[in-house]
């Protein structure tokens, strides 16, 4: 991995992307053993759908950062149809801001249940990250 120059690393361990079929499950045992192999942070990808408790368990053992990109546009779609059914002749500027109030209330869920109270301190409502999914 010091070859790659990569600095951080995405791992599958039961997780997936999109919309899970059943409960997913996710290898802890995989996790450790990564996690004790590997100092890079590393990344779960296919974080919609996984119980909280699943999550914080992964933080616990290593994760650094879930991915959870699926969640964020079903946020954005439900929005979007909820204001366009609610509002046939709409102005833009509230439609957008519908949209953006449910983003930031999915993307604030994670932030508030999965982030260290000190890191999440001093945060602000309208920062955008800049990853991909
Ligand atoms: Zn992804």
């Amino acid at each position: 991995m010091e070859t790659t120059g990569i600095d951080s690393l995405a791992i599958s361990i039961g997780n997936a992307h999109g919309f899970y079929k059943g409960a997913p499950k996710l290898q802890f045992e995989l996790l450790a053993e990564i996690a004790q192999r590997c100092a890079l942070p590393l990344v779960l990808h296919g974080g919609t759908g996984i119980p909280d408790a699943d999550i914080r368990h992964a933080i616990s053992m290593g994760i650094a950062k879930v991915n959870v990109g699926t969640e964020i546009r079903k946020a954005y779609v439900n929005a979007l149809y909820q204001y366009t059914r609610e509002n046939e002749k709409g102005d833009v500027r509230p439609f957008i801001k519908a949209l953006r109030a449910s983003v930031a209330g999915a993307a604030a869920r994670y932030l508030e249940n999965f982030t260290a109270p000190s890191l999440c301190s001093g945060a602000k409502e309208d920062e955008h990250g800049k990853s991909g999914s």
